[in-house]
């Protein structure tokens, strides 16, 4: 069987990580003991039973070799035996995001709703929303525009002690093989920092990732070169970095030069081989495509906003910091907003 057994503590008791609920501490390759010992002695042989296989096709759980079936050899915790603390998702599966995306868009179109794709908010007046693609009357206006939901708010009178600064994430795939990784493997958080850290991800084709980083990024949309470049966007994220940089109402610094370093692939597979086995830098070579966080900033406080945060009146509502919901937060999160329209906030 390859699951540790062991509970491995987390301090938000292991139930919530990164907005995944149910987090039971599992996994695979999960390295907790920090000893010289060569890699091979420190891998044991496992017996996996019919039923072990039956469960891995089913959660994606179990390592398999080449031919697809489950392996009797696996690579085992060392959480046990160190200090390093690693929670495990026994229950978590491999969901493709696009195909869940098509499922509400089909679902939402079924129900009679009216969606607009490439469509630029661009300003309001009144109840009139003026768009790259024409004005929209609306009598309530949601805004959940991520990097730029401080500035559509900010045309509805809310933000105004807020602004998003924007944390470019990359990852680095894998060439091991399909089933090299059972399951996900994910550190216990530093609750000083906003970003859960490096940890170990199962893509939906069964292989896996390391990532993300989280380094602070110059203008909004910086996925590449100077694409998407704003001068004045720039200017004021490059003066609010800096003002942190020397003055921030927590260790901006230290958190900024952490994730800088992370730029280099060496330092970021280090970090990720603190929680498994046999992860070797020669394996991890393909940087994946960035996302950029959109991350709340209180201009007040020169701190980091590390919870959702939401306003409104009875004409607009919107979210400002959306922080890492996962879908099992996502919906209910939704839930909670519809239930909030028209109410007002403060
Ligand atoms: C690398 C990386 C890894 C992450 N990993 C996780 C994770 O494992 N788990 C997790 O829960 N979260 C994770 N997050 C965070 C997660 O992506 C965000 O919390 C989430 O996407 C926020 O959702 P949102 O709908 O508020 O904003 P977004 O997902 O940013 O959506 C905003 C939408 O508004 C649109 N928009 C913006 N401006 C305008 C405008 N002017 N007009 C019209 N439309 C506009 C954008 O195009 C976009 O479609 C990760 C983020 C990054 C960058």
């Amino acid at each position: 069987m390859a699951f540790a057994k062991k509970h491995v503590g987390s301090p938000l008791g292991g139930e919530v990580m990164n907005g995944q609920v149910g987090a039971l501490p599992m996994k695979t390759r999960a390295r907790s003991n920090l000893s010289k010992r060569p890699a091979r002695q420190r891998r044991i042989t496992e017996q996996v039973t019919e039923a072990d296989m039956a469960q891995s096709s089913v959660i994606g759980a179990k390592a398999k070799n080449g031919n697809g079936h489950a392996s009797t050899k696996s690579k085992r915790s060392k959480a046990q035996t160190a200090g390093i603390k690693v929670t495990r998702h026994f229950t978590q599966l491999g969901i493709d995001p696009l195909e869940v995306m098509e499922s509400l868009r089909s679902g939402a179109v079924q129900n009679g709703i009216d969606l607009q794709f490439d469509t630029r908010y661009v300003n309001s007046e009144g109840t009139s929303v003026f768009t790259t693609r024409g004005t929209f009357e609306a009598d309530f206006v949601i805004n959940a525009a991520g990097l730029y939901a401080d500035q559509i708010a900010n045309d509805y009178g809310m933000s105004q002690d807020y602004r998003i600064l924007p944390f470019k994430g990359l990852y680095v795939y894998s060439s091991e093989p399909k089933g090299a990784f059972k399951t996900h493997v994910y550190p216990v958080p530093n609750l000083k920092n906003p970003f859960l850290g490096v940890h170990h991800t199962l893509t939906v084709d069964g292989k896996s990732k390391i990532g993300p980083t989280a380094v602070p990024a110059f203008w909004r949309e910086q996925y590449s070169g100077f694409s998407r470049f704003r001068f004045n966007e720039a200017f004021q994220i490059l003066k609010d970095e800096t003002r942190l940089f020397f003055f921030s109402g927590f260790n901006f610094r230290g958190l900024a030069m952490e994730e800088i370093r992370k730029y280099r692939r060496k330092n970021l597979v280090n970090e990720s081989s603190l929680m498994a086995t046999d992860v070797d830098i020669k394996n991890y070579k393909t940087w994946g495509k960035p996302g950029i966080r959109a991350q709340l900033f209180n201009i007040k406080t020169r701190k980091l906003e590390m919870d959702f945060k939401v306003q409104g009146d009875e004409r607009s509502f919107h979210v400002l910091n959306a922080v890492s919901p996962a879908f099992t937060c996502a919906q209910p999160f939704a839930e909670y907003i519809c239930d909030r329209v028209g109410t007002k906030f403060v």
